[in-house]
């Protein structure tokens, strides 16, 4: 690399959005576009893995164009295309994965593999377009990340280097999310539902368990998740009303206390083990990332939390916490400058970790050529029959 700011073409579509973005020397977004799944998936109540592959197919080319054209640059000015291997669904990944090998053969860019989670953690370091400098996180630092797939705390004592402290031992806090969302009746996904019901709820006194755990900084939501059922299913059936399969439903204005109460049990979980982890490690800042990390709740406590510590809090503008390109961009560049290339034969790791308890590099061997051109078949052979019909609606978002 010469003097200049190197700029890397990030590629995300490990689960249900499209992503792609030009990122400057790891920090600036140039400009991105995020085409998003959520009505596709929405009748479902979940992702449809063949839907999503589909739909990516179908976004992945107008997404470059709209980032092409909005920054201007072209694909012979990119140091390098850094695309999400893993961990995600096989046949979504294999889109984006099988899109960033044809440009960077195409157009004789470095390739870069990049791990999805460590995406999350590096969208911390993400400058909007027209926004301020402002200092990096200083190590060492504690991360916590909280998406729709995985919940998990990191120490990282410089880039790239993460000491696994705790995990969830069964639901992902996204997950429990989404599925108190819909015992409760409310929308997919049930992350934004229940924040929102929680805000208008009036009482807030409803209290729901919390798995502590010990001492330790794994999490468990799946006793919080059956409590919330027993707590509807008992109030269904003294209002005489049918279960919640059934299609029952509690008054309006008790969803949104039981709505306020299960986030308030995640969210005093996650923050205390945070917290905790922060002072225990004598951290310098406090990292977030994930969908999850959007939630307003959770963000004011763990603030609330490390500015009586006196440390700073990085967390992402909600639009950086859910799934996009621009943090597979600044994870993807410090991989670049670290001297990583990925071959021809990059494949996908669905079940790729950060990093493995202990905090041994995950060293496993990506799944051989044959796997990934199976499955990225399956998906061309979807795409072929059509199954599902029209195109997806993309909801896309520019950064302002
Ligand atoms: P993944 O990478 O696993 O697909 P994302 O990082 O895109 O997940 O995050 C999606 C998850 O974040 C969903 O489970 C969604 O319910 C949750 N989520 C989004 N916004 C909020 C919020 N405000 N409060 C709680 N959860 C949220
Ligand atoms: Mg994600």
């Amino acid at each position: 690399m010469s003097g200049r700011a190197s700029l890397v073409l990030a590629i995300e579509s490990s689960c249900d959005e499209t992503g792609v973005a030009v990122v400057e020397s790891g920090r600036r977004i140039l400009a991105q576009a995020v085409a998003s799944q959520i009505a596709l998936h929405a009748p479902a109540g979940g992702i449809v893995p063949e839907l999503a592959a589909r739909a990516h197919l179908r976004w992945i080319v107008p997404a470059l164009q709209e980032v092409l054209a909005t920054t201007g640059v072209t694909i012979g000015e990119i140091d390098a295309i850094a695309v999400t291997a893993g961990p995600g669904l096989a046949g979504s990944l294999l889109v984006g994965i099988a899109f960033a090998k044809t440009l960077a053969w195409a157009y004789r860019r470095p390739l870069v593999g990049v791990n999805h989670l460590e995406g999350h953690l590096y969208a911390a370091w993400l400058l909007d377009p027209g926004e301020p400098e402002r200092p990096e996180p200083p190590f060492p630092l504690v991360a916590l990340v909280v998406s729709g797939g995985h919940t998990f705390l990191v120490e990282m004592r410089d880039h790239l280097r993460y000491r696994l402290l705790g995990e969830t031992v069964d639901d992902a806090a996204g997950e429990a999310f989404d599925k108190a969302g819909r015992l409760l009746g409310l929308g997919y996904p049930g992350g934004p539902e229940i924040a929102a019901a929680a805000a208008r709820s009036r009482a807030r006194d409803a209290v729901l368990p919390r798995a502590w755990l010990g001492k330790s900084y794994d999490f468990s939501f799946s006793g919080l998740k059956t409590a919330l059922r027993r707590q509807v299913e008992l109030e269904l059936a003294a209002a005489d009303r049918p279960a919640a399969e059934a299609g029952g439903r509690l008054d309006p204005a008790r969803v949104t206390e039981l709505a306020w109460g299960f986030q308030e049990a995640v969210v005093d979980v996650l923050a205390t083990k945070t917290l905790r982890a922060a002072d225990e490690t004598a951290a310098r800042a406090v990292v977030m990332g994930g969908g999850v990390a959007s939630n307003v709740a959770l963000r004011e406590r763990i603030a609330t939390g490390a500015a009586a510590r006196g440390l700073p809090l990085f967390v992402p503008r909600p639009g950086l916490c859910t799934d996009n390109g621009a943090m597979i961009g600044a994870a993807g560049w410090r991989r670049f400058v670290a001297g990583e290339r990925a071959g021809d034969d990059l494949g996908a790791r669905p079940a790729w970790p950060l990093v493995r308890p202990g905090g041994a590099p995950d060293t496993r061997r990506p799944p051989r050529r044959g796997t990934a051109a199976r499955a990225y078949e399956i998906a061309l052979a979807a795409e072929r029959d059509g199954a599902g019909g029209a195109p997806v609606p993309a909801a896309r978002e520019r950064t302002p």
